[in-house]
């Protein structure tokens, strides 16, 4: 995904493998049970964006690093 980031929060993500079960080809288990990244071009776009608000934390923060533009979480979702 050119000129898109992606990027798991360890602070909030609890494990919940549901990025794994949606973006296999992007998201894998950790050695202590979290997300982590293994291919950030895995998903396109619209892919990453509806596995990011399956996030039961909202740890998936989708970024544009052209803009600067946070595509998710949207304001009122990011704690
Ligand atoms: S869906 Fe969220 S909480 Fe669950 S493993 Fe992925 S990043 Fe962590």
């Amino acid at each position: 995904m050119e000129n898109i980031k992606v990027s798991v929060d360890l602070n909030k993500c609890v494990g919940s493998q549901l990025c794994i079960m949606f973006s296999p080809t992007v998201f894998e288990r950790d050695g202590n049970g979290q997300s982590k990244i293994v291919n950030r071009n895995g998903a396109n776009l619209a892919e990453m964006l509806s596995t990011a608000e399956q996030c039961p934390q909202c740890a998936i923060k989708v970024e544009n690093t052209q803009t600067g533009e946070v595509l998710f979480p949207p304001p009122e979702l990011a704690f």
